[in-house]
């Protein structure tokens, strides 16, 4: 079907697009013809932009001034006729660029998985059966259905559209949503803003609901044509990273007024110009942390995966340290917190509470009244409900091998369910009582309604007068203000208000019991309302009142423990939900979230208060019940404004604001709508409470080993430079030479560094209280701490030299001796990294798999180079006796025995 890519699709009517198409709007392709489209269309994607390639990062790599530094250095070797210099320094400055080529393009690997992994879903209808599949398999003639906050996955013509709405700004500029009808457009030529009977991939649906048959697909969609290209969005850096970037240039600065320095110094101590000045080269390559930045964005990489492996996507990196300092958690109830396996346990109908028994989303179970069959009238009004509440309904039960699939809002779910318990199939009430109109479910309403024709052959003969029935379904108290008279003993009869009150209470009780109550309502027309009377204000008016259903949702077992976790770290959990008051507070008690002291808000209360108010009362609240989305908003700007760090969960359309404000915006990866994952930083991938907990403690552990990194790789830095400038100056000649430094620097360091950057996550981590986001990365005593562990590895590798020089032995074995100690010592020293003021005993000291791991390959390293002869003259090293291999042994166990010392005095202090 070729030529079916260049068809004006909008001016065709819809049975000439399933002829064109080969497809049939109620059971979609067969599972045959798929693949046989699958093969001819290819994917359902736009091509990528091609990643950074490979030459770009190494450019990168080696303009750095690193690079440079050491390239000058090389040449003046040749110059000067030190050829082997030159190569030792060449040599390093590219084995310095594959690893760090090596190292970034992983990072970028592992981010642009990051991006696969949030692609979005379609849902599709394909061989009768309802499903949602990744967008990427869609072919032309797919069925899909569309819904508020799905992003369109691919150009599509409309077959069906309810009070559909698409917001086409990625398309056309305009923001204004476009209302959506299937009917034919003449035009042939009408603009893209103007094919109303068209949905378009990247677009997303606003309102309403919708079928579509896909006509294009990949880059045959009109974004494709436009983008030509898909642009991978680039990561913004994290503050960490911009702070890290910052510090190397002062470094690098500090580094080159240092090596001035010491240059002037060594020429007046009479030190041959040639030597001092590789040396001052050297001292600079210790002095820039080069290899900061790369690490950092490794450690970032490496736990934004392990993220992932714990359910949590993250969309954008800086959230990964916004984490680390939430002292918030404001989450949705329903399905966070909760299980979403809503089963309905109770109905009430008719003044009679009945019972239903069965579990999950299997059809099967009893309606009871105290063990009892329902009487006959009762039955009738239990059916009454059931059959509306399975109609006023979007939510689909899909039988397969493994048992009961639900496709659609669990709490619509449930209803399907319950009324199969009674014999009554939704998919063949469907049939009989075909649906003309409707108006779709939104959060703000609380409520849906759907208009169906009153088939020839039915039970309610006494209570439907008209040709069309509307059911209402929605929040009880909601539901109730809009309902004049109800349903008893198959009469409608006025609603008084003391019935209201008492109909109140009931759902009061029942929402107590923790159950989620809908009401269900009904209304006769004599034909479907005209489309200006087809709106909320006044269609759903004058209903009649049928019943309740109240359904359990059990809280997720994990759900308690996290509660408990995230209250020990000094986060305060918060649940935000549109259901009741009651029901709410039921399950915030259950789970902790609500202790004594603790106040519910309403949306109600809400809208009352003012902002001031609000920033005040909210220290106290534990819970947000019958909220709208808009007001998510405000919570999240209360919470802001009392200097809160607010992580904030959303599924719905509405929800993207407030998911956009809050500090680390959460979004449900199952229920989620993709506009709702389009604004979120973060994507909860089993749309569980427990989860976000989990990515907290991962933000911290991240953050502290992006700390131990920069510590350790600062304080060996330091280390280098504290001992040759204090030789130095000390008139003790140079004990290190610049190939020396080069190699501890680019090699023995990194590793080490590295695999402290992946420290399993401290015992104690949940139990302290969140960073202070304002506070540094050197704040509390690491700055200090880097100092002091530097002068200790200085100091240290003076000794050696000294001791080797006081004892008459050459100056070439001084410097080995300190070559020596500085490597080993400083590997010595990557263990007392690990913890800050835990003993290692008792930490477990080799509970670091990849730090054992990295001390034995450059210990091994270094042992090489002291030791192979063919190597020695490349290192300026010289063969040393068991006497100062014992001497380089025991200084470079010193870092240890001190850092336990201090370890110690600072728990007793
Ligand atoms: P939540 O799921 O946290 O309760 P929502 O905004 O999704 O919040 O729903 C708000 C209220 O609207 C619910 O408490 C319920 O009373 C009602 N409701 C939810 N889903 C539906 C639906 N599909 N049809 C009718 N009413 C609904
Ligand atoms: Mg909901």
């Amino acid at each position: 079907m070729p030529e079916n890519r260049e068809k004006q699709w909008h001016s065709l009517g819809v049975e000439e697009v399933i002829g064109n198409l080969q497809t049939d709007t109620q059971t979609g392709l067969r599972d045959g013809e798929v693949q046989k489209r699958q093969t001819e269309y290819g994917k359902n994607q736009l091509t990528e932009a091609p990643g950074r390639s490979i030459l770009s990062m190494i450019y990168d790599q080696v303009s750095g001034p690193l690079t440079l530094v050491l390239l000058i250095a090389g040449l003046i070797s040749g110059l000067v006729g030190e050829f082997e210099d030159t190569v030792v320094i060449l040599a390093i400055v590219v084995l310095n660029a594959v690893l760090g080529v090596f190292q970034e393009n992983k990072a970028e690997q592992s981010l642009s998985a990051l991006r696969k992994l949030s692609a979005p879903a379609a849902r599709v209808v394909r061989g009768g059966q309802t499903k949602d599949l990744p967008a990427s398999e869609l072919v032309p003639g797919d069925v899909i259905l569309l819904e508020a906050g799905a992003s369109v996955p691919a150009d599509a013509r409309l077959v069906e559209a309810a009070n559909l709405k698409c917001e086409e700004a990625a398309l056309t500029g305009e923001s204004v949503p476009v209302d959506k009808t299937t009917e034919r457009i003449d035009d042939e030529q009408a603009g893209i803003g103007d094919r109303e009977n068209m949905v378009f991939a990247s677009t997303t649906v606003t309102y309403g609901r919708g079928t579509a048959i896909v006509v294009a697909t990949g880059m045959g969609t009109e974004i494709g044509k436009i983008a030509g290209m898909l642009q991978s969005t680039q990561q913004e850096p994290t503050p960490l990273q911009r702070r890290m970037e910052e510090l190397g240039k002062l470094l690098g600065w500090f580094a080159l007024a240092l090596v001035v320095l010491v240059f002037i110094a060594g020429l007046l101590r009479k030190e041959p110009p040639f030597e001092m000045f590789m040396t001052s080269i050297g001292l600079a390559v210790a002095a820039i942390p080069e290899g900061l930045p790369t690490i950092v964005t490794i450690v970032l990489a490496l736990g934004v995966q392990r993220m992932i492996k714990r359910n949590a996507i993250i969309r954008k990196l800086p959230a990964v340290e916004t984490l680390g300092t939430a002292t918030v958690i404001a989450s949705d109830k329903t399905g966070t917190l909760t299980q979403n396996q809503m089963t309905v346990a109770r109905a009430f109908v008719n003044g009679e509470s009945v019972d239903v028994s069965g579990q999950g989303y299997e059809p099967k179970g009893e309606f009871t009244i105290g063990g009892e069959t329902p009487s006959h009238e009762l039955d009738h009004a239990l059916s009454l409900l059931l059959t509306a509440g399975a109609l006023a309904n979007d939510a689909k039960l899909e039988k397969s091998e493994t048992g009961y699939n639900m496709v659609g809002d669990p709490t619509e779910g449930a209803l399907v369910v319950a009324a199969e318990k009674a014999g009554l199939i939704a998919r063949e009430l469907n049939k009989e009582w075909k649906r003309v109109a409707e108006l779709p479910f939104d959060s703000q309403r609380k409520r849906m309604t759907t208009f169906h024709q009153v088939p020839g052959k039915h039970h309610f003969a006494e209570v439907l007068n008209g040709d069309i029935v509307a059911f209402t379904k929605g929040g009880p108290d909601v539901l109730l203000e809009l309902c004049t008279h109800h349903y008893r003993d198959e009469k409608i009869v006025p609603l008084s208000d003391s019935d209201k009150e008492s109909l109140l209470q009931v759902n009061l009780s029942m929402a107590e019991e923790a159950l989620r109550v809908l009401g269900v309502a009904f209304r006769s027309w004599d034909s479907v309302p005209a489309q200006d009377q087809l709106t909320p204000e006044s269609a759903e008016t004058d209903l009649v009142f049928i019943g309740f259903a109240g359904m359990i949702d059990p809280p997720r077992p994990e759900a308690r423990e996290a509660v408990r976790e995230a209250k020990t770290a000094g986060i305060r959990p918060m649940m935000v939900t549109g259901d009741h008051k009651a029901t709410a507070m039921a399950i915030a008690k259950d789970l902790g979230i609500m202790e004594t002291g603790d106040v519910v808000i309403s949306g109600a209360e809400l809208e009352s208060i003012a902002d001031e108010e609000l920033a005040e009362k909210i220290k106290h609240t534990a819970v947000f019940a019958r909220v709208s989305p808009e007001h998510k908003v405000r919570i999240v700007e209360a919470l802001r404004s009392n200097r809160q760090i607010v992580a904030m969960t959303g599924d719905g359309v509405n929800d993207a604001p407030a998911l956009k404000r809050a500090d680390i915006g959460a979004a449900m990866g199952i229920t989620g709508t993709d506009v709702a994952k389009q604004a979120a930083d973060m994507v909860l991938l089993d749309d569980n409470f427990a989860t976000i907990v989990t990515a907290v403690k991962e933000g911290r552990t991240i953050y502290a080993n992006i700390q131990r990194a920069i510590q350790y790789l600062l304080s060996c830095n330091v280390g280098e430079i504290v001992a040759i400038f204090a030789a130095i100056m000390l008139g003790l000649g140079r004990p290190l030479t610049a190939i020396q430094i080069l190699w501890v620097n680019l090699v023995t360091d990194g590793l080490p560094a590295l695999a402290l950057g992946v420290e399993p996550p401290e015992p104690g981590v949940m139990d302290r209280p969140p960073r202070d986001p304002k506070a540094g990365v050197f704040s509390g005593g690491l700055g200090v701490l880097i100092g002091l562990q530097g002068a200790m590895i200085g100091v240290l590798t003076l000794i050696g030299y000294y001791w080797a020089l006081t004892s008459g032995r050459s100056v070439e074995v001084a410097r080995t001796v300190a070559f020596g100690v500085l490597a080993f010592s400083q590997l010595v020293h990557s263990f007392n990294v690990r913890t800050r003021n835990r003993p290692l005993l008792k930490v477990g000291f080799f509970g670091n798999t990849w730090l054992n791991h990295a001390f034995l390959a450059s210990g091994l390293l270094q042992l090489a180079v002291l030791s192979i002869p063919a190597v020695e003259p490349i290192f300026d090293v010289v063969p040393l006796g068991w006497t100062e291999a014992e001497v380089i042994a025991l200084l470079a166990t010193v870092p240890l025995l001190l850092g336990e010392l201090t370890k110690w005095l600072f728990r007793r202090s």
